[in-house]
């Protein structure tokens, strides 16, 4: 064993922060993670990765991990045994379903685990528990996108691959911080841009990195996306310079569309959005002239009550000047967890089975029913927004979550961390002992990636696989196997042996998996889904057609929703998105002492016309006060903000966390929250 020990092992794993999916191989001595060592095959990355993929590993070995399960005892928890808390779990969920019905217990997948692991959530709470109440933590993000894009085409992904953003003559960012959030696929860009004269135009609120780097940049005001991009599909058609043979052959709805168009004449764009004439014209000139045009978008759009329209509008534009079914073009909503588009994919959505089939379908149902062995409950169940909701109104009693730390990224978490704190019984599956899992009353400790096998899928829908490289730690286990303990504690008959038989099962239910397997994606190699039973798999989607009975896109109408709207005493609008070092609310990054020593604590950006009026300066304690609660952070006065906006980082775990400011407001869609409506006051604590 001490030779074993000794002995330094290359194993290949995919980058668990970030929707870009880096992989690359980890070298590791015994439990020592030596090195991160990028191989050109990659086929996100090659040999880049960012400062998180290549340093954040540290909490893998983090002393904070908890090893044994933890079952509390009044304020406090003790370490139990597996036997112990498994038994626990089932008395309980047992006694609450007997009680209360299927429904009274509800399930919370990760998109920081393995595929696999989302389709065992789902199937637990749908085969052996019979609830449809089961989310992941995409509805506190892209839902909205996958709403927009469910509407027009039919896929809730990237329309091409990371290839794709690279090869188009235009990238049109919206709302997206890239630089920051997606930093490899933000490198192609910059650098498609500088070599290969690719043009790049990002609407945003901050002047952040890849907003200074581009050659057209607008400042919309907040929450009026959809109207510059309405005005500019119509601005398209006044001109004639739609793509007609493609409107033609393969989109439905142009009449009712252009009708609902009338509204979004230029003067109406320029009075709300605040953009001028001339850039919306030019915006709309650059998608006709160009060849090919993508639309990169994240949280800045979709996280407003508006949310899944704005994403339409973007579907709509993109249909109307041709650009989908070709390389070189189309939606790429960037995906904010290294899993966040595989949790989904695998069915854990309150009316989604894997592969995005209907639960209400009675067709669908009776598939799974052939090789689960049991009915599927048919009504649609609670996302995490209505399950918080359900908790309050006494109708929610148990949870079962694994791996978010809802506590602190839901919005309006005051209301959150009450409603968890009235649960019945509640049980949290994680790594760490998180903010979320203080409020649980079982605490399973579960491994992270390095210590497990699965698949991840990237932003471009691709399909990656992890090889275990270290063992786990303590008597922390895969979720997968935690999960299948707790369903077969209710009865269940599960006997898994390894992730790639879950696949399998999966790749035999949902269609858009038909030929996904561990053999396809030994190594390096990887699938971009759908991919069809003889293995061929869809780097860029809707070639051929689109995924609706008569195989053609959809027009859709939307209309602009106002803003919350706040008391005149809240005069400051609160943007709010990641840093570059961390990620969300930090439980991996801050255990990663390089990372934490050179990244400060929370901040917030200030204008330097309001840092003029309100007397602060670089370093200024201030208090940010909203409606819902109030944090107190450092000032920074920089011009990447104008105005009376601020910009908070959601990088904080703490007293400065940005969702104590936020409310419980969402997109009327899909219940996202609308963390990007925040509007606050500002009082001076310190000016030094
Ligand atoms: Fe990981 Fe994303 Fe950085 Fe790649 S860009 S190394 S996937 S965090």
């Amino acid at each position: 064993a001490a030779m074993r020990e000794s002995r330094i092992e290359k194993t290949k794993t995919v980058c668990t922060y970030c929707g870009v999916g880096c992989s690359f191989d980890v070298w590791t001595k015994g439990r020592d993670i030596l090195k991160i060592d990028p191989q050109v095959e990659a086929p996100a990355n090659g040999i880049s990765t960012c400062v998180k993929g290549k340093f954040g590993w540290d909490y893998t070995n983090s002393e904070e991990r908890i090893t044994k399960p933890l079952i509390r005892k009044g304020d406090s928890f003790v370490e139990s045994t597996w036997d112990e808390a498994i038994a626990l779990i089932k008395s309980k969920f047992t006694s609450i379903k007997e009680e209360h019905g299927p429904n009274a217990l509800s399930f919370i997948s990760s998109s920081k685990t393995t595929n696999e692991e989302s389709y065992l959530m789902q199937k637990l709470g749908r085969g052996v528990i019979g609830t449809n109440n089961i989310d992941n933590c995409s509805r506190y993000c892209q839902s909205p996108a996958t709403m927009g894009l469910f509407r027009t085409v039919g896929y809730g992904g990237d329309s091409g691959g990371i290839e794709d953003i690279r090869n188009s003559a235009l990238v049109i960012g919206v709302g997206t911080n890239t630089s920051e959030s997606h930093p490899v696929l933000a490198t192609r860009v910059k650098s498609s841009h500088k070599l290969r004269d690719q043009k790049l135009i990002v609407a945003d609120l901050r002047k952040h990195e890849m907003a200074e780097r581009s050659d057209l940049f607008v400042r919309p005001n907040p929450g009026t996306d959809l109207i510059w991009l309405s005005a500019a599909a119509k601005y398209i058609l006044d001109q004639g310079w739609e793509d007609k043979k493609f409107l033609e052959e393969r989109v439905n709805g142009l009449d009712e569309f252009k009708a609902n168009l009338d509204k979004y004449t230029l003067d109406y764009a320029v009075e709300k959005t605040g953009i001028a004439k001339e850039d919306i014209i030019e915006i709309a000139k650059s998608v006709y002239e160009a060849e090919t045009t993508c639309i990169l978008w994240a949280m800045g759009v979709t996280q407003h009550l508006g949310g899944s329209d704005t994403s339409t509008a973007i579907s709509n534009l993109l249909l109307v000047s041709g650009n989908y079914g070709k390389p070189g073009a189309g939606a790429y909503p960037l995906r904010g967890h290294n899993n966040v588009q595989g949790a989904s994919d695998f069915g854990s959505m309150p009316d989604k089975m894997p592969g995005y089939e209907d639960v209400m379908d009675e067709e669908v149902r009776a598939k799974y029913k052939n090789v689960w062995g049991v009915d599927l409950p048919s009504e649609k169940g609670l996302n995490n927004h209505e399950m918080i909701d359900a908790i309050h109104d006494g109708k929610l009693k148990a949870m079962y979550l694994k791996g978010e730390e809802m506590s602190l990224v839901d919005s309006n978490i005051n209301y959150v961390q009450d409603a968890l704190a009235k649960l019945d019984f509640y049980v949290v599956q994680d790594v760490f002992l998180s903010r979320t899992a203080q409020f649980a009353d079982v605490v399973l400790p579960a491994s992270p990636s390095l210590e497990k096998d699965g698949t991840f899928t990237n932003t471009e829908r691709r399909f990656q696989r992890l090889y275990k490289a270290l063992e786990p730690m303590g008597e922390s286990k895969p979720d997968w196997q935690i999960i299948m303990e707790v369903a077969n504690a209710m009865g269940a008959e599960w006997n898994y042996s390894h992730p790639s038989e879950i696949m399998a099962e999966a790749a035999s239910l949902a269609d858009i998996f038909a030929g996904v397997s561990y053999d396809r994606l030994e190594g390096y190699n990887s699938l971009q889904w759908p991919v069809f039973a003889d293995g061929t798999d869809s780097p860029v989607l809707f070639l051929d057609e689109f995924p609706f009975p008569d195989g053609k896109a959809r027009l859709y109408p939307v209309d602009w929703t106002v803003p919350v709207q706040y008391e005149e005493q809240y005069d400051l609008h609160v943007n709010n998105g990641r840093m570059l070092e961390h990620f969300h609310e930090g439980n991996m990054t801050y255990r990663s002492q390089g990372i934490k020593d050179k990244t400060p604590n929370n901040f917030v950006e200030v204008s330097p016309e309001l840092a003029i009026e309100r007397n602060v300066k670089d370093g200024s304690l201030v208090r940010i006060i909203s409606p819902y609660g109030a944090i107190k952070v450092r000032c920074i006065v920089t011009e990447r903000v104008a105005g009376n906006e601020l910009y908070v980082s959601m990088n904080d775990s703490g007293d400065a966390a940005i969702n104590l400011l936020t409310s419980s407001y969402s997109d009327k869609d899909t219940d996202t929250p609308a963390y990007k409506e925040v509007k606050a006051k500002m009082e001076v604590l310190e000016t030094e």
